[in-house]
């Protein structure tokens, strides 16, 4: 969905470079022919098809960007330059991260040279009056689902934290400095989850698709407290860790003959504390609802 977009300050059709915005360059009996540049695609390199989209409202000079339609994932013209899963530097295995190969998503730019898309995968090509109204409703379903996604990641941020609070000693539940940011962290939380829920409960079929349509009002609070309160949740998850989250070595280090067996030793709790299993299982209580999407609770 999202172009390039260029010189932001300008329209589709006023950028020095057309290929800014993904634009229809031809049109004949058996399809249309796009060129243009999707700049920031989620998952991009490991789809079927891509769904191209307009990222923005149209007016009627714009009429050649107004397109939506489905590419092949192989289709001539159409590369892909692809950011890799995982933090730039990660110590790869076998060829890939460790962690984020499994859990963290690959983006791409997607650049469309001459594309042919035959008419049975275009669903409109032009009719720049609907742009408007297909980014909105495309937004409101993606508000709704974000907002599921990004609950999981607070739950994982609530079980972490609780678990570092322990590693260093504390009781959350006894510390009250430590208590208080952790049920803002779970308040947090919860508040924009319950926003994805409301928008589940009060969604309607749409009057022409006769699709499910999420609340807009309330798909759209919660994507806005995600939004904003992400920074408080990493300022939260990281108040009540400490600066080792941030300096610690990697967990290789954990395995070096020479450090790995006295560092973890002054750098957490010596006391007995009770397993792992029982540490996560607690984390989780701390968070009634059931789990999100892949993200659980932690
Ligand atoms: C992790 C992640 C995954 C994503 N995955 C996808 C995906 O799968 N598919 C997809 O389509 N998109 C995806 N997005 C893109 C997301 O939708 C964009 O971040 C969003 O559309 C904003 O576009 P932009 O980043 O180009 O910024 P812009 O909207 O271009 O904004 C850049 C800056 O310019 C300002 N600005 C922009 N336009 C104007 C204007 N007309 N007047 C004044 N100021 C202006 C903005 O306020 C901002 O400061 C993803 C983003 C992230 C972070």
């Amino acid at each position: 969905m999202t172009d390039a977009k260029g010189d932001r300050s300008r329209r589709p059709h006023e950028q020095a470079n057309p290929d800014s915005y993904v634009h229809i360059v031809e049109r004949n009996a058996k399809g249309i022919v796009i060129s243009g540049t999707k700049a920031i695609v989620t998952g991009a390199p490991y789809m079927h098809e891509l769904l191209v989209m307009p990222c923005r409202n149209m007016g009627e000079a714009d009429a050649d960007f107004a397109v939506c339609c489905a590419v092949s994932i192989d289709a001539p013209g159409l590369t892909i330059a692809a950011r890799a899963a995982g933090r730039p530097g990660e110590k790869v295995e076998h060829g890939e991260a460790l962690f984020s190969r499994k859990y963290g998503q690959s983006t791409g730019v997607c650049m469309f040279d001459r594309v042919f898309v035959p008419w049975e995968n275009v669903f409109y090509a032009g009719e720049w009056e609907h742009s408007g109204h297909l980014t909105y409703s495309y937004a409101t379903h993606h508000r709704h689902t974000c907002i599921g996604a990004r609950a999981g990641f607070g739950d994982l941020l609530i079980g972490a934290g609780a678990l570092m609070c322990e590693a260093n000693g504390f009781d959350p539940g006894r510390e009250t400095h430590l208590r208080e940011q952790m049920v803002d962290l779970i308040k947090i939380t919860e508040g924009f989850f319950a926003c994805g829920v409301a928008a589940s409960v009060y969604g309607k079929a749409d009057a022409h698709s006769n699709t499910f349509m999420p609340d807009p009002v309330f798909s759209n609070i919660g994507k806005l407290l995600l939004a904003t309160q992400i920074y408080d949740m990493h300022r939260i998850a990281h108040y009540v860790s400490g600066g080792l989250v941030v300096t610690l070595p990697g967990p290789d280090e954990d395995h070096n003959p020479e450090t790995g067996a006295s560092r973890p030793t002054c750098c957490a709790r010596t006391r007995p504390c009770r397993t792992r299993s029982a540490s996560r299982r607690r984390a989780s209580s701390k968070t009634s609802r059931p789990a999100t999407g892949a993200a659980g609770t932690a």
